[in-house]
């Protein structure tokens, strides 16, 4: 016989997006289970080490993205485990916001615990039952065996649109034609970097380095992030389809955490590419983090500090929901009646197949709007989704995917089904002004 949890609100995947359904689910009152497949939070974040955050502003400063997500980047910077907001030396966007993982687990534990969420950690979810097009439990593979989480409402977050793939809500994967996704990639982070060392060789050889890195500020401002090195990566010739070293400076004075490796043509919904990316993605990092020791500037004593627990995924699959987010809504900052979130943060799209990252700026005020309706998945009525797996095109997945949107679009996620709880409706039915108004209250930034 199996175990047996009730609950009003069941948000799967206890990554940036689930943190943030779950706290806000719990925090409307209703009744919230988090289930999470490892023993921690904070999804690519935490296991990937995805850092730093971008970005919660627009290319001219504006911040776009507050609520809890901006709660989580207080409480870290008063436990002195973020320094806030901080100009990105890269030049892609205007802020980029560094963290410490492990202060994060933490800060997302206790905020849930506030909040009234039972966490299941350690908890797989493999099955959904449903009763016509409403789902009644999922069931998760433990350790202690099978257990049924019974629930009113449910929440994607898992990232690769599980809950609604095996619910037979339509998903779809990757770019149109040939479904390819954007690469996945190892993480990893070395210590012992001259910083100092690094910035004034950039002075020194601009050309060497990303077009739109801020120059005439560089002198003053941290180095926070670097693109470019074209001139040693070429020269290195290393069987990896890219053309430029990126990092980005911190947690501690003398690190970086490398965004170099790339892995492509994999499906990440697949145990076997999984495991083949892996050991691709592993043996990269060796090859990068020598290449850096053996031929940077500022890298000579470096070495490598940490891994990815698992290789970051970009892209899988997502839902084919109410309205897709198109590349032209983004890029021309288009407003829609039934905003919940915003981002100013361009497309940005790792090639499937080739060697660089293809990119366009939003235009207008420099911000888009995410309307609800891409949280709402067909078929399936008492389903909403989250984070990653929103429903868009590949190209303005690009964008929605980063950490900040996906702490705000499940921000909305929770706040909407608490919604639907209290009024006994589904997710599509609720007023969504309502919605609107109950996620300014709680800071969401959607004018
Ligand atoms: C290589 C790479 C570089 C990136 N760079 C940046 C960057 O610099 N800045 C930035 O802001 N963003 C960046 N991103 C994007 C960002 O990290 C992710 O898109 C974001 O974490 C997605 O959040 P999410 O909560 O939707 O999904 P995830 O972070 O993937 O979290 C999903 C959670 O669900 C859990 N889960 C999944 N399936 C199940 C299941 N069946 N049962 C139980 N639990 C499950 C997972 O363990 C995980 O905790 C990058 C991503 C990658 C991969």
């Amino acid at each position: 016989m199996n175990k047996i949890i009730e609950a009003d609100i069941v948000v799967c995947g206890g990554g940036p997006a689930g943190i943030n359904a779950a706290i806000a689910a719990g925090r409307s009152g209703a009744k919230t289970v988090l289930v999470e497949r490892y023993g921690f939070l904070g999804g690519m974040s935490t296991a990937a080490l995805v850092y730093p955050w971008m970005t919660f502003h627009t290319t001219d400063g504006k911040q776009v993205i507050a609520g809890i997500a901006q709660e989580i980047i207080d409480r870290l910077m008063q436990a002195d485990a973020s320094p806030g907001h901080v100009r990105d030396t890269v030049g892609f966007v205007h802020t980029i916001t560094p963290y410490h993982p492990e202060m994060y687990k933490i800060v997302a534990l206790d905020m849930l615990k506030e909040a009234g969420v039972r966490l299941l950690a350690h908890s797989f979810v493999d099955e959904t039952r449903l009763q016509g097009d409403a789902i009644e439990s999922v069931r998760l593979t433990t350790k202690s065996g099978k257990i049924e989480v019974k629930g009113r409402l449910f929440i994607d977050t898992t990232g690769d649109a599980d809950l609604a793939y095996l619910s037979g809500a339509p998903c779809l994967q990757g770019r149109d034609g040939d479904k390819r996704t954007q690469p996945m990639t190892m993480k990893f982070r070395m210590r012992g970097v001259d910083l100092e060392r690094v910035k004034q060789y950039m002075l020194a050889h601009p050309d060497e380095f990303y077009k739109k890195t801020p120059f005439d500020e560089l002198e003053r401002l941290p180095l926070s992030g670097v693109l470019g090195f074209y001139k040693h990566w070429k020269e290195a010739d290393l069987p990896i389809n890219r053309d430029q070293v990126l990092f980005f400076t911190g947690p501690a004075d003398d690190e970086v955490l490398v965004n170099t490796t790339r892995v492509q043509g994999l499906d990440g919904t697949d145990v076997e590419h999984l495991t083949e990316a892996e050991d691709a993605g592993r043996r990269q990092v060796m090859m990068v983090a020598k290449f850096m020791r053996d031929r940077l500037p500022g890298f000579e004593k470096a070495s490598i500090s940490s891994v990815g627990a698992q290789i970051g995924i970009r892209e899988t699959r997502r839902i084919d929901g109410a309205y897709a987010l198109q590349v032209d809504d983004v890029v021309q900052g288009r407003r829609f009646s039934d905003v919940i979130a915003r981002s100013g943060y361009p497309i940005d799209i790792h090639d499937p197949s080739g060697k660089g990252v293809t990119a366009a700026w939003v235009q207008g005020d420099g911000a888009y709007d995410i309307p609800y309706r891409c949280l709402l998945p067909k078929r399936i009525t008492n389903l909403l989704a989250g984070g990653r797996c929103i429903s868009t095109t590949h190209e303005a997945l690009a964008t929605t995917r980063l950490t900040p949107s996906c702490m705000a679009t499940g921000q909305a996620a929770g706040t909407a089904a608490g919604i639907a709880i209290k009024h006994g409706v589904s997710p599509a039915d609720i007023d969504v002004s309502e919605l609107q108004a109950e996620l300014t209250q709680a800071g969401a930034l959607l004018k």
